[in-house]
Order: structure tokens, then C-alpha cells, then sequence
């Protein structure tokens, strides 16, 4: 484990910044063909600079305004109700309706257009409840899209826990059937599967986790004690020597781990059980000589690790020793665990979308 009196390198954040404004400027404006993993890239770049504090300074109104239209232009209505267009988040597959509403794109579209300050004056909430319903499977599972189409697992439920919370109404949604399925996706070591008898990943303990925690309170705890301490003990046993998380037993660390398991610790309120300098110190040394964060020290950099590694440092770089604090650079504004973004974005968005009651 790296020694709390190790110096921790400096946050090259005007390099991280540089690398995110060139992944934004190779986006084209035109959304005729929708590449799937462009609103994923929007999101994670436009987050770093959010996490940074520089959206407001880095970037012009013109980009911005763009930037927000370009996310408007996903915005569809169907016959199950309105969302915005498929995207991959945390995966690389592509689906083939490309143009109906996705339950992932429509998590990432929200937050993005909260990062970008939107009065959402152009969101149909009925429609997006709607949505959202009409992505629930019979065993409480949600699909990304609606009918049972694309996939089914955690991440999609997470989304439409996010959704629910952010519009401030769960009443489309079956939620003890919800919380009955990700209690069915716990594995005996602690963590959760993608699906029931999946093996446990760090990606998919985060997202099961953080929806207990964002789901309104039910007629049993959504954890218990028991379960809540095996959560920890497996999460706490991926951190390793290096001061990284591993996304499961036995694989190497990852920086985008150290986000799943660093804000799950978090979420559980066990954020004292990491080591915070060592876990620091492993996310300073993924950062890329030219900008950008890789996965491990030494790997290329892209927006994805950028993001995730920015924001987790966000959580716990306030908890650093006093004497590695003298650098000043990793402290960051606070973060929000449950939903994935700054303190500022999560209450613009808790502010802006949900309906307004007269
Ligand atoms: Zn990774």
C-alpha cells in the first residue's frame, strides 16, 4: 500500500481539460446518423470539465448552446412515450433501433443538459414516465428499451431509478419488484451480478447499491445490516497493494473501478474503510503525460477513465492527510455518489426537471 507520506503528484488539470476539448471538437453537429457512443462521449467529457470547474471559463455560450441542442435532437416521442435516442454507457454494444428512446441515453442526456444549466421548459414528463414504465419486465427487471427490447440488467434499472428521482415520481414504476430483483442479482461474496447468478463485478455492485439507496423508503429496510456489512468487506478486499480497485476477485486495478467501489463504499457510508491517499496516488499516476486518464499507469487516456477517475477523486480527495492537501489542486466541489455527478449539477437538475406543482 502506498505510504501516506508518499508526495502525491500534481492534478494536470489544464491537461485533462485540453483532452476533453478535443474529444468534444471531433464530434460532427450534425445527428443524421446517430453514432451510439456519441452521447456517452458528451457525457463524460462535458462532466470532466463540470468536476474540474472550468465548463463556464473552457468553453463558449455558442458550444454550450450547441451542445444542448445537439442532446434535443435525440429527444423522440413514440408510442411509448417520449426518451431520448440509444447510446452505450459502460459498454460497448451498439443495438439496432437506433432511433427510438433508450433508458441509458435518457439518464445521460438529463444530467448532461443539467451539467449545461437547461431549464428542461422542453421536457414532456408524463412521456418520460411513460417511458420508463414501459421498460419494466415482469420480474421487475427494466429493459433499455421499451417492450422488453435491448438489454436487461442492473444498468438500465439504475437508470430508471435516476429518472424517477430526478422527475421526483415513482408512480410508473413497480418499485418493491424493482428492489426484489436487485436483492435476486446479490451474490453470496457480497457484491452483485448483472443478473441473478451472475458473478459479482464492481460495475454492477455500484449500480445496484446506489437504486436501494435512490428507491423511496419500503415496508422493509432495502438492506440489512448483514447484507450491508458483506457489501463492504468485499468491496474494501478490491482494493489492492497499488491503492486501485479491481472490478472482481483476482483481475488487475482499474481507475474506472476505483469509482464503482470507491462511491459504493461512499453511498454505504463506510468511505473511512479506503485508504484515500493510496487510492489518490493510484488514480495521479493513470494520468497521462500529454492529458487525459487510462485505465492503469501507463495506458492511453480516454474521456470514460477521465471522467470516472476525476470523480473519484472528487469523493475522497477531501479526506487526504492534512500534509498531502499543501498541493491543493485535488480538492474538488462536492459530488453526488448516488447519481454520478457534481453537488451543483445534481441540485440544478433536482431543481429544473421535475414537474412543476402549482
Ligand atoms: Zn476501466
Amino acid at each position: 500500500m502506498n505510504n501516506t507520506s508518499d508526495p502525491l503528484p500534481p492534478l494536470a488539470a489544464s491537461a485533462h481539460v485540453a483532452h476533453v476539448k478535443h474529444a468534444l471538437a471531433r464530434l460532427p453537429g450534425s445527428m443524421v446518423n446517430v453514432d451510439a457512443s456519441r452521447m456517452a462521449i458528451v457525457f463524460y467529457c462535458i462532466g470532466s470539465l463540470d468536476l474540474l470547474g472550468v465548463l463556464e471559463t473552457e468553453t463558449s455560450q455558442v458550444d454550450r448552446t450547441s451542445w444542448r441542442m445537439w442532446i434535443w435532437e435525440q429527444y423522440v416521442a413514440g408510442r411509448y412515450g417520449t426518451g431520448f435516442r440509444p447510446g452505450p454507457f459502460m459498454s460497448t454494444s451498439v443495438h439496432s433501433d437506433q432511433n427510438g428512446p433508450h433508458i441509458i441515453m435518457t439518464y445521460t442526456a438529463l444530467l448532461s443538459l443539467a451539467m449545461l444549466r437547461d431549464d428542461f421548459s422542453r421536457l414532456n414528463r408524463p412521456g418520460v414516465l411513460k417511458f420508463v414504465n414501459s421498460c419494466q419486465n415482469r420480474d421487475g427487471s427494466f429493459s433499455s428499451m421499451p417492450n422488453g427490447g435491448g438489454d436487461s440488467d442492473l444498468r438500465n434499472l439504475y437508470c430508471a431509478f435516476c429518472i424517477c428521482s430526478l422527475l421526483g415520481d415513482w408512480s410508473s414504476i413497480d418499485v418493491e419488484r424493482a428492489t426484489t430483483f436487485v436483492g435476486s442479482c446479490r451474490t453470496y461474496e457480497g457484491g452483485y451480478g448483472q443478473l441473478p447468478s451472475c458473478e459479482a463485478q464492481g460495475g454492477t455492485t455500484y449500480l445496484a447499491i446506489a437504486a436501494l439507496r435512490l428507491a423511496p423508503p419500503g415496508p422493509r429496510p432495502r438492506l440489512t445490516a448483514a447484507e450491508q456489512a458483506r457489501s463492504e468487506h468485499w468491496l474494501v478486499h478490491n482494493q489492492d497493494a497499488s491503492g486501485g480497485f479491481r472490478g472482481r476477485t483476482g483481475k488487475a486495478p482499474d481507475a474506472c473501478y476505483c469509482f464503482w467501489g470507491g462511491a459504493a463504499l461512499q453511498i454505504l457510508g463506510a468511505q473511512d474503510k479506503l485508504n484515500a491517499h493510496a487510492f489518490t496516488q493510484f488514480i495521479a499516476a493513470c494520468q497521462f503525460p500529454f492529458g487525459g486518464i487510462g485505465r492503469a499507469p501507463g495506458q492511453p487516456p480516454d474521456p470514460y477513465h477521465t471522467y470516472l477517475s476525476l470523480a473519484a477523486v472528487a469523493m475522497y480527495a477531501p479526506r487526504l492527510e492534512p500534509g498531502a492537501r499543501r498541493y491543493g489542486q485535488w480538492e474538488f466541489a462536492p459530488f453526488d455518489p448516488l447519481l454520478n455527478a457534481s453537488g451543483d449539477t445534481v441540485r440544478w437538475a433536482r431543481s429544473h426537471i421535475p414537474a412543476r406543482r402549482f
